[in-house]
């Protein structure tokens, strides 16, 4: 666990002192709020605070004045409704607060969604811990022969080892040199903002993330997916779980019109179309490149 015995006492804590209130609660939420969910070796996912829950979507889409009347089942219609016809503003009356630890090099994938209102750990401020990611042995992987963004096999025996031991060694020296760099026990020392220069892309930062459900269903729909790269894949699905719990019937529209989903192009549609009618298309007549076609063959054989 990525957590100190003090940092663990917070938490609990902050879980010990239930409050009143007239807002909506998601129970499935409150279950999460505070609670750290371990990722990678030393990083984590937490919820801080949330905004709103399924019912806000369907009040939102409504402009109903209360909590409303209809039964579950009109909510779930009209939320898949909004998820299939790309509705995106009712989503976005739902906020959430995710408190991060990752890897800067996870952190660096992550930023490029705009969309979100970020706060990171100051290593001009504060002397970064000595926490670096080293892959588990199964994902220590060669670089893939058909995919130029993606991994092979696994790493096995001897160089396995000799990598893992650079990994471990190069993270360790950068970090003695670091703190031997910083000022302090006396010396003048170089100042936390330059000293943090020779730290490597695997050493952990920490952030506080908040962003609507709109966005965040754009985030995980690409951070989830098989695409993306493992170390920030694992905190998309962690994230994954647990907006299933906060917004069960969101979550469920998501899944089945995004995540589940297949897009057709019109060519793609075309090919279906005639093969429907029986006849035999190939990558030649089908107009698609030879990437598409793979792609296309894929999913439907
Ligand atoms: C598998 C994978 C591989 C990738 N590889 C690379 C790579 O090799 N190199 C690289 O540089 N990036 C790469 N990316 C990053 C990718 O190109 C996007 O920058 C990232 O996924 C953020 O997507 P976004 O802009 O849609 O998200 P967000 O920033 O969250 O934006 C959400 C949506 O809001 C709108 N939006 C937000 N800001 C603006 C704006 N300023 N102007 C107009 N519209 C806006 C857009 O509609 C956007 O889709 C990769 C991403 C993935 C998932």
């Amino acid at each position: 666990m990525p957590l100190t015995p003090e940092q663990l006492a917070e938490i609990e804590e902050a879980r010990s002192e239930p409050r009143q209130t007239l807002r909506a609660t998601a129970p499935g939420m409150e279950a999460h709020l505070y609670t750290a969910h371990p990722v990678l070796d030393h990083g984590l996912v937490r919820v801080i605070d949330y905004m709103g829950d399924d019912a806000a979507i369907t009040q939102a889409a409504r402009v109903s004045y209360g909590r409303g009347t209809r039964a579950v089942s009109n909510d779930e219609g009209l939320i898949r409704y909004l998820m299939r016809h790309w509705h995106s503003t009712p989503f976005e009356m739902c906020e959430v607060k995710f408190h991060v630890k990752l890897p800067v090099f996870v952190a660096r994938q992550w930023i490029r969604h705009r969309t979100a209102n970020v706060n990171e750990y100051s290593a001009r401020y504060s002397i970064l811990d000595r926490e670096f990611y080293i892959p588990a042995p199964d994902q220590l992987a060669a670089q893939s022969t058909v995919n130029n963004q993606g991994r092979g096999a696994v790493l096995e025996g001897e160089e396995a080892a000799r990598v893992l031991d650079l990994l471990r060694e190069d993270a360790m020296r950068s970090y003695d040199h670091y703190e031997s760099m910083l000022s302090q026990d006396g010396q003048q020392g170089l100042a936390r903002e330059l000293a943090r220069m020779n730290l490597p892309a695997n050493i952990y930062t920490q952030w506080y993330w908040k962003i609507d459900l709109h966005n965040l269903f754009h985030f995980l729909r690409l951070r989830a997916d098989a695409h993306a790269q493992y170390e920030i894949r694992v905190y998309a699905e962690t994230m994954c779980r647990i907006v299933k719990d906060w917004v069960p019937l969101a979550y469920a529209a998501f899944e089945d019109y995004r995540l589940d989903a297949v897009q057709l192009s019109g060519k793609a549609a075309q090919v279906l179309r005639r093969r429907l009618a029986g006849e035999v298309v190939t990558q030649d007549s089908s107009g698609m490149s030879k990437g598409e076609w793979r792609e296309f063959e894929a999913v439907w054989g």
